[in-house]
């Protein structure tokens, strides 16, 4: 199993399946999920609007349409609300059930942003944390997904995805 951080814009990245950190309607928001929607284009609202909404803490599976990956999942990360709200629980079951997502479709290679970190306002350290320590425990506990990214937008996120990660 390969894990690792980079800097980028995920949209653009040659992988099987990106993660969009996406708002519960599924319909388009801002940040990364605004960029997703401008990349893969007007056939993936299409698709979103038929899926019905996504629950917080839960993911759901479409086509990548233009985008480089064949896949988007759809996760919805919690608003931070303090920290005493079940929000670190609900973040690790997004990047749980983004795995399990991902595995059933046979992705080999997944990208994730740095969910709930932008908008939604969840400390990006302790977000760091429960996405690096989900993910190995998935991994380890013998998830069939053999590389995970994690897509950083800025440097400073990079920054702190490597100490997560050493
Ligand atoms: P949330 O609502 O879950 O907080 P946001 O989209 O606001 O989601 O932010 C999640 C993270 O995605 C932030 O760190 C933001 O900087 C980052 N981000 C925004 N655009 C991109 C992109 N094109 N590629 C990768 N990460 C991005």
């Amino acid at each position: 199993m390969l894990l690792c951080a980079i800097q980028g814009d995920i949209t653009k990245l040659r992988v099987d399946a990106i993660v969009n950190a996406a708002n519960s309607s599924l319909l388009s928001g801002g940040g990364v999920d605004g960029a997703i929607h401008r990349a893969a284009g007007p056939d993936l609202l299409h698709e979103c609007r038929l899926l019905g909404g996504c629950k917080t803490g839960d993911a759901k599976l479409t086509k990548g349409y233009r985008l480089p990956a064949r896949f988007i999942i759809h996760t919805v990360g919690p608003v931070w609300r303090g920290g005493e709200h079940g929000e670190p629980a609900l973040l690790a079951s997004c990047y749980r059930r983004s795995l399990e997502v991902a595995a059933a479709a046979g992705v080999e290679s997944l990208a994730f942003p740095s969910i709930s970190t932008g908008i939604f306002g969840y400390p990006i350290e302790e977000a760091s944390t429960v996405a690096v320590g989900t993910v190995r425990q998935v991994l380890a506990a013998g998830c069939p997904v053999q590389s995970v990214t994690f897509c950083c937008f800025s440097a400073a996120d990079l920054a702190v995805y490597r100490a997560a990660l050493a």
